[in-house]
């Protein structure tokens, strides 16, 4: 058979007034031609599971433009219309083809397109025609649309939040596809939308049991796939919110009752799904960390993988205020100290106004005398085998709080983030994070006790209360029982 692949992946922000360019999917990588998997980022394990298994089947795959930029506004319509085009034109040269396989992230939003993903997908289908069979892996933090469904074959989001499971379910959508382009299966899809708007990490109940219960479900006859869809609640899109997609063999009336299934189990649950927010004084309230593991805090709000612009400081102020406790902080986004911090040199004191400079949603500056105590001018985190480029860096110390800055707008996925300037995290009684829950799928090694602070920065979790125009507000939290059909 031959194969098509390509990758076009950032998730939107819509209340971010910072745009995506075509120099934010260069920052991160737009990669033509074949490149090493370990190269290519996210987006390799992916690719990587799809040569692996092409070569298996003795399959020709030909390898259009990978392209990948850290979440934030509304992407230009350029920028857009470039990528697009790049993807569309490489497939035109590729044809006759037998497969498409793309993975995208579902919630990327244009100016003048709000589901660039099904604008994808329908040119790419009326590109190769009814024939040729196309499978789509998204982040469960997308907008799933009736365009996406209706023009792709299959759809399999990733199921773990942090997300661990790239790798299994672009091989699942392979085989998936494989056997569709082979006629064994004929898939069909039906979505069951809960009208929900929320936030479900799956290392935790009720989440764990629900995520293991998919499995159970793929299982049965008859079905080929069963995603939850998360949503991304900061993209103010006509289709935000939870939903249940499930791909089944040749039924769509049980591929429906199947979705319904599980959207009710998850929509009697509602209540206790509500994100569990603390400010930093409760979440540091009698803690004593003598000799146990360090606490965890997640400054959800200020999330630059959500689009946030990483630079808020009230989690930071709250911090180098407690002068008897061992504090690390990464990373403050902060291009400015960090040239500072370069030109007084290691060992330096100096007066830093730290991070409140990306607009309104980054709060205050926070004055401070630090010292200089680590630079790097490519800093880097190790995500598992993944190099994730961080740019030029700094540690410094303010009171007994270890603080890392870094040039690049990117959310603290690692320990390496802090280790790889020297920063001694072992000392740390509490270490915080700008992270929403990816931070915990490496940072579990260090510790479990864990606690998501509000700050009021950019990302509210307060989701009855989003500010949404396009999105209607008949949801939960919003309204508290919006589908009575599955409660
Ligand atoms: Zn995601």
């Amino acid at each position: 058979m031959k194969i098509f692949t390509s990758a076009l992946v950032t998730e939107t922000n819509t209340f971010s007034e910072h745009p995506t360019t075509l120099a934010s999917f260069e920052e991160l990588g737009i990669i033509r031609g074949p490149t090493p998997a370990r190269a290519l980022g996210d987006v390799g394990p992916i690719v990587e599971q799809w040569r692996l298994r092409a070569r298996r089947y003795g399959d020709e795959v030909v390898e259009g433009v990978y392209a990948i930029a850290q979440p934030a506004g509304r992407v230009r319509a350029e920028a857009y219309a470039q990528l697009r085009g790049e993807i569309l034109n490489a497939a035109r040269a590729a044809m006759p083809l037998d497969m498409v396989l793309l993975f995208l992230h579902g919630a990327m939003v244009a100016e003048g397109e709000d589901d660039c993903e099904g604008d994808l997908i329908r040119a790419m289908r009326e590109l190769v025609g009814p024939q040729c069979v196309i499978g789509v892996e998204l982040d469960p933090h997308c907008h799933m649309t009736s365009t996406m469904t209706q023009h792709a074959d299959v759809i399999i989001l990733m199921r773990e939040y942090p997300h661990t499971d790239y790798e299994a379910r672009a091989a699942e959508l392979f085989d998936a596809c494989r056997a569709a382009a082979s006629g064994v299966t004929r898939p069909v899809m039906a979505v069951a939308d809960c009208r929900m708007v929320g936030f479900y990490p799956t290392t935790i109940e009720p989440m764990r049991g629900l995520v293991n219960w998919m499995s159970e479900i793929e299982a049965r006859p008859g079905i080929v796939s069963v995603s939850l869809v998360h949503g991304f609640p900061w993209g103010d899109v006509a289709d935000a919110g939870t939903k249940v997609l499930v791909v089944a063999d040749g039924d769509p009336a049980f591929a429906m009752t199947q979705a319904t299934e599980l959207a009710q189990a998850l929509y009697r649950i509602r209540h206790a799904m509500l994100p569990r927010l603390e400010t930093v004084r409760q979440a540091l309230e009698g803690f004593d960390a003598q000799g146990g593991m360090p606490r965890l805090l997640a400054d959800a709000g200020d999330n630059p993988g959500g689009g946030a612009p990483g630079d808020h400081t009230v989690l930071l102020a709250e911090l180098v205020q407690r002068k008897n406790l061992r504090s690390a902080l990464g990373m403050l986004v902060d291009p400015q100290s960090v040239q500072a911090c370069f030109e007084s040199g290691i060992g330096a004191r100096l007066q830093l106004s730290l991070g409140g400079k990306g607009g309104a949603v980054s709060g205050r500056p926070l004055e401070v005398e630090a010292s200089v105590r680590g630079l790097a001018l490519d800093h880097v985190q190790w995500v598992g085998d993944i190099r994730d480029p961080l740019g030029r860096a700094a540690w410094i110390r303010v009171n007994a709080t270890d603080i890392v800055l870094t040039s690049r707008r990117q959310q603290t996925l690692s320990p390496t983030a802090f280790t790889g300037l020297g920063v001694p995290l072992h000392e740390a009684q509490v270490i915080a994070v700008k992270s929403s829950h990816h931070y915990y799928a490496e940072f579990s090694k260090l510790s479990t006790d864990r606690h998501v602070i509000e700050t009021g920065a950019a990302l509210s979790m307060d989701f009855a209360h989003l500010p949404y125009r396009n999105r209607h507000m008949h949801f939960f939290p919003a309204t508290d029982n919006p589908s009575p059909h599955l409660a």
